[in-house]
């Protein structure tokens, strides 16, 4: 598959020091104003008056993006209202209380979420996010669009999600311990390899996912299979934690040919160097392309002849802020990033970040998405017009639920595949939906995005319908 680059050099390390380190941490100060949970039309909010600073992210909330997109499909699909009415909201969303007394003495009290969106096609399948913005909004947002991806990517799981607002990156391992196990005993009872099995997503890692193991067979008995996304030691997969980048560039290595591109000639800019951003831009690199731009929540830096890749993420890991790295780069302003030209522009951060505003400033050919819900629908025009080619978060980073999947099954098997194994089966998954994606959006003579929609909500509905469910 030309995929060079494996966990391999990195397995050893990597598995002691996830075990180790707290997780990568969202900062704060990233957002501007940040996802909203009201209920206006499209990016209303996006614009700013002169004297207000450019926003890095939308004041459109993700729910109302996800929504968006549910009823372009819908309308196409010629849903009835009833039956939308059902996907339109959750089969069940919990809301539960994290009292945890931290080092100060005092008892801190988060709110933790687990929303279970539909599970139709089986289990219910979602990432827990850590991050002081989570809301009830953000994570139904993120539960049904679980719903749609493990759809479009065709395995056997219905859609979740949860989270907490907690800022990880301003606690001590053992009180971050107490928040994962706290946030378990309260919502036990909706988990399980049959009902719901959550992973990791922004602000939690492989550590995080050991300690919910953990609480989870204190209460039940040992049940690898719970959760995924755990460390290669407590029965993690192979090939899981670069699983998103990975997917993430077997798209675009799909894609590139649809607008005359060689990835092996191509610049590109990565907006978010986490999980999933450190890990596509690895792969890219791997695969002959150039990084000319990278951001985290702290900074950017650009260099039009090249940013070592493997060197930032390696700065990165050992805890440096991006914006220090003594590569050969300058640092630019965050919100220069999107401006930068290239030829693939990967977010790969957080919800809404590009807009209104910055849209029709962004020089590239392709976008792939990383992140869930990084463009709006506003900005989404606005590209489309300029004849950039999408390939939409559901499915572009659908490669972590897909390894999960892996995980799981892996799991409830007792049985360890290789990691060449993984990844070969990942770029199996990846191009069919890509192509049946592709092929939809040339029947239609529309944009990725709402192809890929309608191919998951059909599959939903059919599931749903078969089931007697509607
Ligand atoms: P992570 O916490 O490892 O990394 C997030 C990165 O985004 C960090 O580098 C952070 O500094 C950066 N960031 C935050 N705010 C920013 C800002 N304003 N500007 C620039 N950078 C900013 O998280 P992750 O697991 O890599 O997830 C990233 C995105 O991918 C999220 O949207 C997540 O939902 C999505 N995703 C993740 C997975 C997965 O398997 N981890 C799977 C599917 C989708």
């Amino acid at each position: 598959m030309g995929d060079e680059v494996t966990e391999e050099a990195q397995r050893e390390e990597a598995a002691e020091e996830e075990a180790a380190d707290g997780p990568s941490v969202p900062q704060e100060g990233d957002a501007g104003p940040h996802s909203g949970t009201g209920h206006g039309p499209p990016d209303k909010s996006a614009r700013q008056t002169e004297e207000e600073p450019a926003p890095r992210r939308a004041e459109i909330s993700n729910y109302e993006i996800v929504e968006h997109w549910f009823q372009v499909a819908a309308e196409r699909l010629e849903l009835t209202d009833d039956v939308a009415a059902v996907f339109r909201s959750s089969y069940r969303e919990v809301q539960v209380q994290v009292p945890v007394r931290l080092g100060d003495g005092k008892m801190h009290v988060f709110s933790g979420y687990r929303v279970q969106h539909n599970g139709a096609r089986g289990p219910y399948k979602g990432g827990i996010r850590f991050h002081p913005e989570v809301d009830l909004d953000e994570v139904r947002a993120l539960a049904e669009l679980m719903t749609w991806k493990t759809a479009i990517v065709n395995i056997p799981y219905g859609g979740a999600k949860g989270g907490i607002n907690v800022d990880p990156g301003k606690l001590e391992p053992s009180e971050l311990e107490a928040v994962a196990r706290c946030f378990m005993d309260k919502i036990d009872k909706l988990l399980g390899p049959q009902r719901d099995i959550p992973a990791p997503d922004v602000g939690t890692n492989a550590q995080v996912m050991a300690w919910l193991m953990d609480e989870y067979g204190k209460l039940h008995g040992h049940t690898p299979a719970c959760v995924t996304g755990k460390p290669i030691a407590l029965e993690g997969s192979f090939g899981r934690e670069a699983a998103t980048g990975r997917g993430v560039v077997q798209v675009a290595s799909e894609a590139a040919p649809e607008i005359g591109l060689d990835l092996a000639d191509a610049t590109f800019v990565m907006q978010g160097f986490g999980n999933v951003g450190a890990w596509a831009a690895r792969l890219l690199q791997e695969r002959g392309a150039t990084m000319v731009g990278a951001a985290d929540a702290d900074g950017a830096i650009a260099n039009e002849n090249g940013i070592d890749a493997a060197a930032l993420a390696e700065h990165v890991r050992e805890g440096g802020p991006l914006a220090d790295f003594d590569g050969d780069a300058e640092a630019i302003g965050p919100d220069d990033l999107v401006g930068l030209e290239c030829d693939v522009f990967i977010p790969a951060a957080l919800g809404g970040m590009i807009h209104g505003d910055n849209a029709d400033r962004m020089r590239c050919r392709m976008i792939v998405e990383g992140a869930n819900t990084p463009t709006t629908p506003t900005a989404d025009e606005i590209l489309n017009d300029k004849d950039v080619l999408i390939v939409p978060d559901v499915l572009a980073n659908a490669g972590g639920v897909v390894v999960s999947y892996f995980e799981w099954v892996q799991n409830l098997q007792h049985f360890r595949w290789s990691e060449d194994e993984v990844n070969e089966k990942l770029g199996r998954i990846m191009r069919r939906g890509f192509q049946e994606v592709a092929e939809r959006a040339k029947e239609n003579d529309t944009p990725m995005r709402p192809a890929a929609y309608e191919v998951g909500i059909e599959r939903v509905v059919e599931a749903a319908s078969t089931r007697g469910y509607i």
